[in-house]
């Protein structure tokens, strides 16, 4: 509190000093708290990282016109841009996207927590599993899809879901909903991985969400809630996302040793491959709902870490005006795949400043691990 009020004193002190100067630029002093730079000693206990697959920052700026509230996008103080290109391309795909969050490593597309030599490599998940942090993902895809599974597997290629769905058995996530039963349950091998899962502790639903009954703390959640990705917006998939991501912070946030939970808004992505701007746009919008139900967790928290950010963007999407009416928006692709373009990191919470500049994918990895790990050697 008084930290804050020191900064309140330097910003009126500043202002003072430009009305002297008699400048035509506007200074107003801002008596928000909300989108203030966090100046607090408190340090990081959990990080919730949000991926927007192929959210761009053309993506992002939808939510300023297509959205009837205000953008939660708006509530962060400290904005970056993350660079994407992976290993073998300029141009990244989802898989070594992800494994550059997950492992800090750059590899080729299509690779999932293997490196150039498809040698496994740590995830964060494993690593701060050992310092007792809990874990969890949530995804709009199917939960073996390249996003989430960058978090728990070692895969030489993506599209290896079976092999995948075994690994998530035996990984160290505690938390996990998404889509793609028949990974778990259809198998060519005829194992049974929704029983493999219950031996291994946990409680598998795959019908919904328990939003009226009280989550078990004491064991591992497991939910499957469509055959392979979850299904679109427009489909009317409601409100997955929002509701998954209050169950998995009541869950997790109960191990006092802090949690680290991944939220992927995936069909924003898919939205964009099929140039489709209704369905991308509908994606943002249930992603920035998303993002609201995070920081509000952390504002009340204080000890929660929110960064948002994308793997890379999708559909070289733009806000174009439309056939000269610079009062009309006019939503265009120029591809149907990905794009090299930078993409926005947005962090609010203890250490939301590091967020700031021109970085590497990898680096968001790096300063998630030395925080958990600054965190633990206190
Ligand atoms: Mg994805
Ligand atoms: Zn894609």
């Amino acid at each position: 509190m008084n930290l804050f009020l020191k900064n309140y004193k330097i910003v009126l002190l500043i202002s003072t000093f430009f009305m002297s100067c008699n400048t035509q630029q506007e200074v107003t002093v801002s008596k928000t708290t909300s989108n203030e730079v966090s100046t607090s000693s408190k340090k990081v206990k959990n990080i919730i990282l949000l991926i927007g697959d192929g959210m761009g920052l053309s993506q992002v700026s939808a939510s300023q016109f297509y959205n009837k509230k205000t953008s939660n996008f708006e509530r962060f103080p400290v904005i970056g841009l993350s660079k994407t290109s992976s290993a073998s391309e300029l141009i990244t795909d989802s898989a070594a996207g992800a494994t550059a969050f997950a492992s800090g490593i750059k590899t080729y597309n299509g690779a999932l927590g293997v490196n150039t030599d498809t040698l496994a490599v740590k995830t964060i998940v494993e690593e701060i599993s050992k310092i007792g942090i809990s874990t969890g993902i949530i995804s709009t895809s199917s939960i073996v899809h390249a996003t989430p599974a960058a978090f728990y597997t070692h895969t030489k290629k993506r599209s290896m879901y079976e092999d995948i769905a075994t690994q998530l058995v035996n990984s160290d996530i505690d938390f996990f909903a998404g889509g793609g039963i028949k990974y778990f349950n259809d198998r060519k091998d005829k194992r049974d991985l929704i029983l493999e899962l219950e031996q291994k502790g946990f409680s598998v639903n795959t019908q919904s969400l328990p939003m009226n009954t009280k989550p078990v703390f004491n064991k591992k959640q497991g939910y499957l809630l469509a055959s392979n990705g979850m299904p679109k917006m427009l489909d009317g998939r409601g409100e997955f996302l929002t509701n998954a991501t209050k169950l998995a912070l009541e869950s997790l946030s109960s191990n006092e040793e802090g949690f680290f939970l991944m939220i992927e808004g995936s069909q924003i992505d898919w939205g964009g491959h099929d140039n489709d701007a209704e369905y991308l746009i509908s994606e943002l919008i249930d992603f920035d709902n998303t993002i609201g139900i995070a920081l509000d967790f952390a504002e009340l928290d204080g000890e929660t870490l929110v960064i948002v950010t994308a793997d890379h963007e999708t559909g070289g999407f733009t806000l174009a005006q439309d056939n000269g009416d610079y009062n009309k928006i006019k939503p265009v692709f120029s591809t149907g795949g990905h794009s090299a373009t930078m993409v926005p990191v947005f962090a609010k919470g203890p250490n939301a400043i590091d967020f700031g500049g021109i970085y590497e994918n990898t680096s968001i990895y790096n300063k998630m691990k030395s925080f958990f790990f600054e965190n633990n050697n206190n």
